[in-house]
């Protein structure tokens, strides 16, 4: 006989494969990384309890103090364009939730995540922890000027829509690194731009629309 918790188990294992069959392989992610950690990652345990059921619909939810968890979609994206694998260290501005620096951290070697709101800092740091990711860490305190010490990233990922990108993060991107961040008006429709650092040079490309919750500064 099966217990309780197998049944839930089982329940959401089908509805997370589902997610990334419908709302991931058919809209055209292919990262076998990606997939592989967004098949792994319990989104559920992300959100809070009441939202668990709708865990792995194809939206943000609410995780408190007016802040979203993104949608599946958008974190499979935002990670594919960063190209990660095990060779990279990862910065991740708007740590929120957790579930995007999980994601990354089932695929590159060290994540460090910066959240302004200090409840939410300290609840996914918990989380993290629990869930047994030593590979992350997780500090309170503005994004804006990034964390130089551990500093330069293979990857930026800023998960908070600014009107233009923090210079200091555009500064810690290593060579060949790259830094996706959506830029636009809070109110607005936003535009997700990924910056390539080569040759010292960044080069600039507009990727697609999206809606972020505001980038704060202390
Ligand atoms: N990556 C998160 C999404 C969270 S929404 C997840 O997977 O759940 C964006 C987050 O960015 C919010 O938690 C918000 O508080 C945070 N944020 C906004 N401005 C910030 C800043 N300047 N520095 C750090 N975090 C910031």
């Amino acid at each position: 006989m099966k217990g309780l918790l197998t049944d839930q188990v089982d329940r959401f294992e089908t509805a997370r494969n589902k997610m990334v069959q419908v709302q991931i392989i058919d809209r055209g992610i292919t990262d076998s990384l990606v997939l592989k950690a967004m098949r792994k990652v319990p989104r559920h345990l992300f959100v809070p309890e009441e939202y668990s059921n709708e865990a792995y619909d194809d939206n943000p939810l609410p995780i408190g103090y007016g802040q979203t968890i993104s949608q599946p979609y958008i974190v499979a994206y935002m990670t594919e364009v960063v190209k990660p694998d095990s060779s990279k260290k990862a910065l991740e501005i708007g740590t929120g939730s957790g579930y995007q620096a999980a994601i990354l951290a089932e695929i590159v070697n060290k994540v460090y995540s910066v959240e302004i709101v200090p409840e939410l800092a300290r609840e996914s740091a918990v989380r993290l922890k629990d869930l047994g990711y030593k590979n992350i860490m997780v500090k309170y305190g503005d994004g804006y000027t990034g964390w130089k010490e551990n500093s330069p990233f293979d990857i930026i990922l800023i998960t908070a829509a600014a009107e233009q990108i923090p210079q200091p993060l555009v500064d810690q991107l290593a060579e060949n690194g790259r830094l996706v961040i959506p830029i636009g008006a809070p109110a607005a429709v936003q535009e997700l731009i990924l910056l390539v650092k080569q040759n010292g040079k960044i080069e600039k490309k507009r990727l697609t629309f999206v809606r972020f919750v505001p980038f704060k500064r202390l």
